[in-house]
């Protein structure tokens, strides 16, 4: 495990994971010998695809499985168990999730039809799946988004696939933080590939969806949820599964001392419709030609504002962000170094959601 979180923006999750994994050499992490057995956890939460912002792309997945192909590994499989009352049979097939697995010679597991074995954690025991906990490595590929009561869910809570639905409802009467904390004690992912193509602004199940063009990978889950947390705007000692897992010894928070590398800029534009938070939120900004990147990370910053009734501040003074702002001098609020002309803008090529919200909440403060 180490302290290093490498990002890719873009819009191609296929183009992208290869070049990550091949940045990040994963071949060195792999067990030795072509043997080991791999496991691949996508987030299949519900039968939705991708662009709706709760379920991992499987072009994510169908890149990994070649790299590791590539590598010699052979003994591949591929398992989720998507949330209480959905069929992950019916999530695999309707992703391509089975055809993937067909065309590539992987398993593909539904845990909630696997064995399981009794593992305890600090007083609670729960129900694994003996597939998972017989795995010489497991890669952990959840998506960037928000949830309704943990705030935020990454790669800590993505694990929550692997226990059985009995376990699944008796994580909810724990409150989650604390057996999702456990859970990550007894089985540790060994890498993460966190897709953040279109992750949801606040809800697991989809919905809301925004366009923030990135994947990022790591071996520490809890520094990657952590930074998770940053990207959406929260501080990661606000989310009680993640600081609890520090304290288990599952990983480190402290983003100050990591190392997060950057591959490229990701000067696209928007793309996908908005969704109806989005649109919502975009009635405060007036954007002209801004990456998605940029945007995403705004409206990141924008649903904080949301949360804690500020957001109205900006109605009658939207705020600028884009290209299109290059070498104009306005009053409004800027975002990024295109509006670096303004009479007060958030710098950064593009200025990350910490900072523009620190940049926002200010901005309020000084116009009162
Ligand atoms: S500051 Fe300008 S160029 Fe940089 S990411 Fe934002 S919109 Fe793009």
């Amino acid at each position: 495990m180490d302290n290093r979180i490498t990002v890719i923006y873009g819009d191609d999750p296929g183009e992208m994971t290869a070049r990550l994994l091949d940045a990040v050499g994963l071949s060195s992490l792999l067990p030795p010998g072509g043997n080991a057995k791999i496991g691949i956890k996508p987030n299949l939460v519900n039968v939705t695809q991708p662009e709706h912002g709760a379920t991992t792309h499987p072009e994510i997945v169908e890149a990994l499985i070649r790299y590791l192909q590539a590598a010699g590994f052979r003994n591949i499989v591929i398992l989720e168990g998507s949330w209480v009352g959905a069929d992950t049979m019916k999530a695999f097939r309707a992703l391509g999730y089975d055809r993937l697995a067909e065309k590539y010679g992987v398993g593909l597991l539904d845990t909630k039809k696997d064995a399981y074995v009794q593992k305890s954690c600090d007083g609670i025991t729960m129900e694994i799946s003996k597939t998972a906990l017989e795995l010489d490595f497991l890669i952990d590929i959840p998506v960037l988004k928000g949830h309704c009561q943990t705030l935020v869910t990454g790669a800590l809570k993505n694990l929550k696939g692997i226990i059985s639905d009995r376990e699944k409802r008796h994580f909810h009467t724990l409150g989650l933080h604390k057996p999702i904390a456990c859970l990550n004690r007894l089985i540790t992912a060994d890498f993460c590939i966190v897709d953040g193509i279109c992750g949801d602004l606040d809800f697991e199940e989809g919905g809301n969806p925004v366009q923030m063009n990135r994947i990022f990978c790591g071996t520490d889950p809890v520094l990657i949820d952590s930074y998770i947390a940053q990207t959406m705007g929260y501080h990661p000692s606000e989310i009680g599964y993640i600081r609890l897992s520090e304290q288990y010894g599952v990983g480190s928070t402290d983003l100050s001392h990591a190392q997060i590398i950057e591959l490229n800029r990701d000067r696209g534009k928007i793309k996908a419709s908005p969704s109806r938070i989005v649109k919502e939120l975009s009635r405060y900004v007036e954007a002209r030609d801004a990456c998605s990147a940029c945007y995403a990370n705004l409206m990141q910053a924008l649903m904080r504002l949301k949360d804690i009734g500020v957001l109205d501040r900006f109605r009658k003074n939207p705020i600028a962000i884009g290209q299109g702002y290059r070498g104009n001098s306005l009053s409004c609020p800027g975002i990024g170094n295109c509006t670096r002309e303004f009479d007060s803008h958030v710098s950064g090529c593009p200025p990350h959601t910490p900072e523009i919200l620190a940049y926002l909440k200010d901005y309020i403060e000084q116009e009162q």
